[in-house]
This record gives C-alpha cells, sequence and structure tokens, in this order.
C-alpha cells in the first residue's frame, strides 16, 4: 500500500549537503540578501533555500586530504579569518618522495601541479560542519539526517523534486511500529550535489542521457586515517605526497601526509580503481604504505584517532557531463568535477556551487526557469578558470590508466604542451571492465599471500577493516533492508567467484562484504555487513559485473566524521 506523504514546497533545494552545496546555497542567499538591499527592481521575497544531507549532521560525511585551494573561498567569504574559519594550516614546507620498500627518494623539485604553497590544510568534515553554521545564519534550510531516494518528475519529464526515504522499515521490507513515510520536496531548481559517485545523479545522468559522448568516468578510492603524534614531528600545514610503493607500476595511486593543529597528522593512500589485480585490497595498500620506515617513524608512539573513506572521480574534464537539465544543475564531484593531476577538487567544486547560484538567482529574478536560462551554467563554467585548468590536463587519468611510467611522462609532455598530446582525447574504459583473471597476472589461479602482498594486521601501526570501521564513528539501523543491493547473487556464487575469486571482499575498505562457506557442504553465502558501511561507492565503480548497486540507507545512517 503506498503510503500518504506530505509534501513540502522550497524554491531552490540542493541535494546533498556537501562543500559543493554549501557554497552554492550561501552564494545563493548572498546574491538574494545583496539585491534586496539594493532596492532595485523587484525584491525577491521568502526565496526558501533547502540542503538535504544523509549524514547526521552537516560533515558527518564529509571527508577529503585535504589541501584546499582557497581561490573560490576566499571570494565566498573574504573575512574568512576573523569568523574562525577551521584551518589547519598554511602549507610552507612540501616534499614528494618516491618509495621503494624500504627506502625513499626525495624529488629536487615540486611539480607546477603538486606546489600548494599558499593553499591551506583542512579537515572536511570541520569545513563543512562551520560553513553549514554560516549557512544556517543566512536563512538557509538544513534538513540533516535524511537521504534523497527518488528523483520525482512532472509529466513533461521536467526534475520537479526529491523523495527523502522512508524510515523505520524492517530487514523484510515491513513497517515497523516507528515507521515515517519520506517526505516528497518539491522545488523550482534541484540542485544535485551528492558527491562523488551520486546514486540519485546516476539515475539522472542515465535518464536524460547526460554523459552522451563523454568518456566513462573513473575513480580512485582514498583510504585515511588522522592519528595524534609526538610533538615536533610534523608541522601543521606541512605536506608530504608520495608516490611508488606500496603500489606496483602498473596500478595508479599515491600516499599524502598533511600536517594538523594540535600534534595531528592526517595520512592516506589513493589506489585507482582501474586496477587489473582482482587480489589488490586498497585498505591493505594503505596499511603496508604505513609500514614503510619513513611513515612509521613518523607514527611512532601515536595513536589512531579517526578513519574512514571514499572514491574521488578522477575522470577529468571528458567524463563531465552535461550539467544542465529541465528542472536542474549537477555541481560537485556528483558532475566529476576534480583534477586529478593537482589532486584537487575543493576549489572547482566550491567554483561549480556558486556558478550554479549565480544562475538559478537569474533565474529566480526574471522568474525564468526554463532549460534556456537554466543552461547559463554551462556557459559561465566553461569560461572559468577551473574548468579552463582542468581542459589542459584532460588526457591525464586517462594516460596514467596506461601505466605509470608511460602516463607520468604523457602528463608532463601535456603539462608542457598545454593538454593535447596523442591526439585531443585519449580513450577510457569503465573501472569495472579492467579486472582481470588471477592467471593473466600470476601465472596461478590461487596465488600465494606472499604474491599477493598480504600482511599481517598488528593493531598498533597497522589495523584490519573492522577496527578501522570502529574508527569512523559508522553506524546504521540494524533492522533495515541491506541498502546494497545486489543484482544476481548467482553471479557472486559462479562467475565472479570462478573468474575473480569475490574481489569486493576485498576491494570495500569497511568489511562490508564475506562470503561464509558451510564446512559440511561447501555451500557459499554472501553475508553483507551493510551496517559497516562507509558510503565510499566503490561497490558500486568497481564490482566487474556491474552486479552491486549502491543506494542510500535510512538517512542519519553512515560515518560520524568529525576530523576528516
Ligand atoms: C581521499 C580524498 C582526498 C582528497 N584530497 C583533496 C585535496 O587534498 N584537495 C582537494 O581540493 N580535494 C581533495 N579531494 C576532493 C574533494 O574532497 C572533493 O572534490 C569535494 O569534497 C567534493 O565536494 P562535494 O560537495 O561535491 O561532495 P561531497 O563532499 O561528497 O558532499 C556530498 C554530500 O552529499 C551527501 N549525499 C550524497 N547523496 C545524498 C542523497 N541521496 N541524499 C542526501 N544527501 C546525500 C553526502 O552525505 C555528502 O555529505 C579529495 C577526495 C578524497 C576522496
Amino acid at each position: 500500500m503506498d503510503a500518504e506523504r506530505d509534501v513540502m514546497d522550497v524554491d531552490v533545494l540542493f541535494v546533498g549537503g556537501g562543500i559543493a552545496s554549501l557554497s552554492g546555497a550561501l552564494h545563493l542567499s548572498n546574491l538574494i540578501k545583496a539585491h534586496n538591499s539594493k532596492g532595485e527592481g523587484k525584491k525577491l521575497d521568502e526565496v526558501m533555500i533547502a540542503i538535504l544531507e544523509k549524514g547526521a549532521y552537516p560533515g558527518a560525511h564529509g571527508i577529503s586530504g585535504a589541501i584546499m585551494d582557497p581561490g573560490a573561498f576566499k571570494e565566498l567569504i573574504p573575512d574568512f579569518l576573523e569568523k574562525g574559519a577551521p584551518l589547519e594550516g598554511e602549507v610552507k614546507k612540501e616534499s614528494i618522495y618516491f618509495l621503494t620498500k624500504n627506502f625513499k627518494f626525495k624529488s629536487p623539485i615540486t611539480p607546477p601541479p603538486l606546489n600548494n604553497h599558499g593553499n591551506y590544510v583542512i579537515s572536511m568534515s570541520r569545513m563543512n560542519q562551520w560553513m553549514a553554521g554560516i549557512v544556517e545564519e543566512n536563512g538557509v534550510n538544513i534538513f540533516a539526517g535524511f537521504s534523497g531516494t527518488e528523483i520525482l518528475y512532472d509529466d513533461n519529464d521536467r526534475v520537479i523534486g526529491v523523495r527523502t526515504g522512508d524510515k523505520g522499515i524492517d530487514a523484510k521490507g515491513d513497517r515497523k511500529s516507528n515507521y515515517e513515510p519520506g517526505i516528497d520536496l518539491h522545488a523550482k531548481i534541484t540542485v544535485f550535489g551528492e558527491g562523488s559517485r551520486g546514486n540519485l545523479t546516476k539515475g539522472l545522468i542515465d535518464h536524460f542521457s547526460l554523459d552522451k559522448d563523454r568518456i566513462p568516468p573513473g575513480f580512485e578510492l582514498g583510504v585515511k586515517e588522522v592519528w595524534e603524534i609526538k610533538e615536533g614531528k610534523i608541522q601543521p600545514g606541512e605536506v608530504i605526497h608520495t608516490m611508488g610503493y606500496p603500489l606496483k607500476s602498473n596500478t595508479f595511486g599515491g600516499g599524502f601526509i598533511y600536517g594538523m593543529k594540535n600534534n595531528m597528522v592526517c595520512l592516506g593512500h589513493l589506489t585507482s580503481l582501474d586496477y587489473a589485480d582482482p587480489f589488490i585490497d586498497p585498505h591493505r595498500e594503505f596499511q603496508k604504505f604505513k609500514l614503510h620506515p619513513m611513515i612509521s617513524e613518523l607514527l611512532k608512539d601515536g595513536k589512531l584517532v579517526q578513519y574512514g573513506a571514499k572514491t574521488a572521480p578522477v575522470g577529468g574534464f571528458f567524463s563531465v557531463p552535461k550539467m544542465s537539465f529541465p528542472g536542474g544543475l549537477i555541481i560537485g564531484d556528483s558532475a566529476n568535477l576534480f583534477n586529478s593531476q593537482k589532486i584537487k577538487g575543493i576549489n572547482i567544486v566550491m567554483r561549480s556551487g556558486m556558478l550554479a547560484a549565480q544562475t538559478i538567482f537569474e533565474c529566480l529574478i526574471n522568474n525564468d526557469f526554463s532549460v534556456a536560462k537554466l543552461s547559463g551554467y554551462e556557459k559561465t563554467m566553461a569560461g572559468c578558470k577551473e574548468v579552463k585548468d582542468l581542459y589542459k590536463v584532460r588526457n591525464f587519468h586517462q594516460a596514467m590508466t596506461r601505466g605509470l611510467y608511460f602516463g607520468m611522462t604523457i602528463s608532463g609532455m601535456q603539462w608542457i604542451l598545454g593538454g593535447s598530446v596523442i591526439g585531443e582525447r585519449l580513450s577510457a574504459d569503465p573501472d569495472h571492465s579492467h579486472m582481470k583473471k588471477p592467471m593473466d597476472i600470476y601465472g596461478t589461479d590461487a596465488p600465494s599471500d606472499e604474491a599477493i602482498g598480504d600482511i599481517k594486521y598488528d593493531g598498533k601501526l597497522t589495523f584490519d577493516k573492522e577496527t578501522d570501521v570502529y574508527y569512523s564513528g559508522t553506524t546504521h539501523e540494524e533492522a533495515q533492508p541491506a541498502h546494497l543491493k545486489i543484482k544476481d547473487l548467482d553471479i557472486c556464487y559462479t562467475k565472479c567467484a570462478e573468474n575473480y575469486h569475490n574481489p569486493c571482499v576485498r576491494f570495500c575498505p569497511a568489511s562490508v562484504y564475506e562470503i561464509e562457506i558451510d564446512e559440511a557442504t561447501g555451500k557459499k553465502t554472501m553475508k553483507l555487513n551493510f551496517s559497516n558501511c562507509v558510503h565510499c561507492k566503490t561497490c558500486d565503480v568497481k564490482d566487474p559485473y556491474e552486479n552491486i548497486t549502491w543506494v542510500p540507507p535510512e538517512g542519519g545512517g553512515g560515518p560520524k566524521y568529525t576530523m576528516m
């Protein structure tokens, strides 16, 4: 039986409360305030702007590196220092190392894309929480703890808002005593800022074929920890990037170590999800990264404080979909706006939020919400510095998928020549299609633990996934349907097991997927520990049979990040 649902009308709805949406909502409310205070033209009275966020509070699901290029931030909040923006430190010292298992080689120069002088080290979750306060002071409504689960279209195929998820549904799909139907949020303009691999955005892109003529998006999984370490080992704002160990040269990725205030340091490791080896486990790669003498020495006598993981969209310029459609716009990581050569998304996603706000403001002033008016956003985006910079490195990710050394050569040439090396556009295949059989990689179908690179976790420097998940603060209501939807379990037990040994067990950084084998019968069962899920979306990207779809769980579930 269909539930009676409340309908709530707002003028502008941002789906997802990350930095892109917060910047958009803040800029829009500032533009409206400035317009109304000028007293020229018709006043924009009581424009209702709302942000929907699935995390329990703004910033709960905010995780990044993070070095922030403050270009857009300074324009948006010029008095950010007086307002007490949570900055961990200005970057004044940075270094790059190439690592082998036991040695390090310091790069004599910092390549221009990785020059971070003048940027700031921040914690994304803290920054989001702080910005949310400013946004709310400006009159924007933030509905935290509610997931958008369905896009609402009118009879003319125009997006008119989203439906939020029902609460109080048990594991079998039946209503519990605390059942609350989700509500329909209707808006004149709906802005999708759901971050990397947004689940509604994915459907939206398909619905309007917004990715026609684009290359498939590519992703990296970042696994990160924050540690408290002994005083004086690293300064707030100090930046170290690494390449090489623990990854082999056929897998792209690298490590980062950023100094924070109060003897805290954050460190993480990115693994490109176009890898071929089904035995790769990005969480384990990160743990191995910490075993390198340079890093184990830094962390010696320290303690783990927080853990998290998330994908970053690295496909680049050619993977950016059309960002306007009837009824709305796409901003931020949901539009794959990420400069993977610089390892930066924050500045460009803030810019996208602000330019979306500019277009929305013009729509409101002219009372014109047509597709033609909305597409103004794409035009201003095409002209902004951040997108022009993205264009200059348009083949970076595709080159890197062809191997580290080839990629570095091509990207160096690209940098010098302004982007076009080996043609205007290198092709790309979706990440899930890169997986190879063990035989093709190891010459055997059952490689040893040593060949795979397995390690033992000591619980002091290296942690297993369950322990790490505990440090992410992740919780979910247990009595609800699993939010990881496996289309065909037979594929897991047959093709996927035979060809790839169920790589979901390894690529998930939160131990959500477990294959249990009955000792007596040998029968396999997939156990879904969905309450461990840190919402990174790797399974949605990397399953070789595209057999897993990530949908949001009951609102408020997931990590509770405070310093990621
Ligand atoms: C490991 C890692 C390191 C990085 N390092 C850097 C760096 O050093 N410098 C840099 O500039 N960039 C870095 N980035 C990229 C940067 O963090 C992102 O580009 C930026 O945070 C994206 O912001 P966003 O608002 O688009 O998305 P997000 O920050 O992902 O925010 C999206 C929000 O939407 C919410 N949401 C999603 N779906 C729904 C739904 N259906 N209903 C309700 N809410 C929903 C999510 O909970 C989330 O809070 C890094 C990224 C990663 C993963």
